[in-house]
């Protein structure tokens, strides 16, 4: 009767929290601007019309068996043509070992576990800031934290020095955790040159990349174009890991799709890394769900449809660069004597707004617009209705 006496109630997750206390908010001036996920321009979730045309293939022809324990072979094949190239090498000499994950959270999780499990003595390095669900998932599998100089607060820009510094000063062969595009929360990514520079250093100590890539597609509105720092560490020799998602880009947010893969020494290794993912995932839910893979395998192995996929990713990313250029004119028009430049400079879903959690609260409080308290403004849920009423709430609270 009193088994779970001692059991406190666990603390509100700093994102999802956002969205409750927005749900709650009976004003009609409301606005959502926490959560990472794509809206219209009426502030609506989307389904893109390719996911919608593969549902109508799918609907009815296939049947409900479980998919092998590494998930579907197809899906994951389309998926790391998109992150290692399309005519890849490293594909067909079948060097890297891959598994459907739970969507971008369930590979950094099996990643984060295989790494407890083989390098039990290694430690994971974290960008600052992150998105905090890293530090949940590494702290779960019992890995240790390290953090690393990413975000220059100043100049709402990349800490590049302090970047390499750490890089430098870490022990050789450390794991480092890089956001592949579009850094979450801070909207921040190196330059190319810049990766050149961090993937020489990591070359230098012997350092293991690992590539979490949610928002391939969201920085440029090409998913090609987006791959460039891990196109460069393939091309520097590195042995990588990557984890993506098709949340965003695909707008599958709840079918939780997505892969973790980790480029080996040659087909032998390969199979025997592929061989243990797949025994860690095992127990924990056993094999992947098989629907959201399905729309995947159909949208990318039609070349119709794959089109398609590419046309809606940039319509997204140009309606969300469009708001940016938005809310920065109206900051400006308002005559804010404050720099708004770096909301058009940041890229991908968010801007790293540099408001206060003292700003952000009287935003919620006296404005109804709800973020978290870092300042991060999703981009995505920004319109053209409601533009004009955040620009004069953060002028207001930035007097
Ligand atoms: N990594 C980063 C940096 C993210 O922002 C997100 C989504 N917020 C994820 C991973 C994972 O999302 P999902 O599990 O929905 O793919």
């Amino acid at each position: 009767s009193s088994w779970w006496r001692s059991v406190e109630p666990a603390p509100k997750d700093p994102i999802l929290g956002v969205t409750e206390a927005f749900l709650a908010d009976p004003s009609p001036d409301k606005v959502n601007v926490g959560v990472g996920a794509y809206r219209d321009d009426n502030g609506k979730p989307v389904v893109l019309e390719c996911v919608r045309e593969a549902e109508r293939r799918i609907a009815g022809s296939l049947n409900m068996e479980y998919l092998p324990m590494g998930g579907s072979v197809k899906m994951v094949e389309e998926t790391l043509k998109l992150a290692y190239g399309e005519n890849s090498d490293f594909i067909k000499d079948k060097r890297i070992a891959a598994v459907q994950s739970l969507s971008g959270t369930g590979a950094c999780r099996l990643f984060a576990d295989f790494q407890k499990r083989f390098r039990p003595d290694s430690q994971i390095y974290i960008p600052v800031p992150t998105w905090a669900n890293h530090h949940n998932i590494w702290r779960d599998a019992q890995v240790p934290q390290r953090t690393f100089h990413y975000y220059h607060p100043e100049s709402k820009g990349l800490d590049f020095a302090g970047l390499m510094d750490d890089v430098k000063n870490a022990p050789n062969g450390s794991f480092f955790l890089l956001h592949a595009c579009a850094h979450n929360p801070t909207g921040v990514d190196p330059s190319e040159e810049q990766w050149r520079e961090i993937s020489y250093q990591f070359k230098v100590k012997d350092h293991f990349a690992f590539f979490d890539m949610a928002y391939q597609g969201f920085a440029s509105g090409d998913p090609e174009r987006d791959v460039k720092s891990i196109k460069i560490f393939l091309e520097d020799g590195h042995h990588i890991g990557i984890a993506q998602s098709y949340a965003k880009n695909m707008g599958l947010y709840g079918q939780r799709v997505g892969c973790l893969s980790v480029l080996c020494e040659d087909e032998k290794q390969a199979l025997a890394v592929k061989s243990q993912l797949q025994q860690l995932a095992r127990p924990m839910y056993s094999n992947p769900p098989v629907h959201g893979a399905l729309v995947v395998s159909t949208v990318l192995g039609d070349p119709d449809l794959k089109k398609l996929w590419l046309k809606e990713v940039k319509d997204m990313a140009d309606r969300i660069i469009g708001m940016r250029t938005a809310l920065r004119e109206n900051l400006e028009k308002l005559g804010s004597p404050l720099s708004w430049e770096h909301i058009t400079n940041q890229i991908g879903m968010f801007c790293y707004s540099g408001l206060t959690p003292e700003q952000v609260d009287r935003l919620t409080n006296e404005f109804h617009i709800y973020m978290t308290r870092n300042g991060r403004i999703s981009m995505a849920g920004v319109t053209t209705g409601n533009v004009g009423y955040l620009a004069n709430a953060i002028r207001e609270v930035t007097k």
